[in-house]
């Protein structure tokens, strides 16, 4: 199986923690050039670069917020100067905003949420399009689970984006299809990441552990695979799909 990323160019938002982070790792592990993207994660993203240098990889670590779209051209233009090119496009950064009964959530929480999750992909998908090259480009976006359980009460705006996400997907591996471009979606179920710290409790998070028939939480690197498999050669005829990776929490 040809996983060899060594010619490619990776742009990974949210590229220096969590799931982001794994990402980053493993393209590069495979010999992916990365841009490591943060908006406020400075800190966690220069740490991602260093580990990718330091292992003998290339990265680089780049300040933008994606929900600004001067902000995501400027993010393009500075992957495309810094390795001579965008070849995989990785929409990773999101996340859940505020939680609420929908009585309680705002027009606000809900401009928020999909500004957040679904137009800065959008974006991400918009001005970097035309530096894809045929048949190498990739696009993978990050879902959720919730996306098809419709996740739990008071997560309406994250569930309504994930879900959206998904059909996202499938258009656009239509219309980029002909150029042999392929698009396509991780799922992940329960992963351990800072969203999970600040988001769900303890005892909420052991009682989700135990719906997963592995028997334990999943761990960013388990999102790593998927990612390296899509990214490749090896993952040229996937397109339009959404892969599910939560440990069989969910069997669509
Ligand atoms: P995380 O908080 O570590 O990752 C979110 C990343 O998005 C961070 O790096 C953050 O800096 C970045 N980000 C947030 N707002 C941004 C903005 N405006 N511009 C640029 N970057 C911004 O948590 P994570 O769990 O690694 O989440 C990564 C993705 O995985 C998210 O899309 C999340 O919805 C999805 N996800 C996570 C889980 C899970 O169990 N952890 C499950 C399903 C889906």
């Amino acid at each position: 199986m040809n996983t060899d990323l060594a010619s490619r160019t990776a742009l990974v938002t949210g590229g220096g923690t969590g799931i982001g982070r794994g990402m980053s790792l493993a393209l590069a592990a495979n010999g992916a050039a990365v841009v490591v993207n943060y908006s406020r994660s400075r800190d966690d993203a220069e740490n991602t670069v260093e580990a990718i240098n330091q292992a003998g990889g290339r990265a680089v670590a780049v300040q933008a917020d994606i929900t600004e779209e001067s902000q995501v051209k400027h993010l393009i233009q500075q992957t495309v100067d810094a390795f001579g090119g965008l070849d995989i496009l990785i929409a990773n950064a999101g996340g859940r905003t505020r939680d609420a009964p929908t009585i309680d959530l705002t027009r606000e929480d809900w401009d928020h949420g999909i500004a957040l999750n679904c137009t800065s992909v959008f974006l991400c998908v918009k001005h970097a399009v035309e530096h894809l090259p045929d048949q190498i480009g990739r696009i993978i976006v990050t879902s959720s689970i919730s996306a098809r359980s419709g996740a739990g009460p008071g997560m309406v705006i994250y569930a309504a984006a994930k879900g959206v996400l998904n059909n996202m997907v499938r258009n656009w591996a239509k219309e980029l299809g002909p150029r042999r471009i392929t698009v396509n979606a991780i799922a992940p179920g329960v992963i351990r990441t800072r969203l999970h710290a600040q988001f769900t409790p303890p005892d909420e998070y052991k009682k989700l552990i135990e719906r997963v028939p592995v028997g334990r939480d999943g761990l960013p690197e388990d999102c790593a695979g998927a990612t390296v498999l899509l990214a490749g050669d090896a993952g040229s005829y996937i397109t339009g799909q959404t892969i599910e990776i939560n440990g069989g929490m969910a069997m669509p």
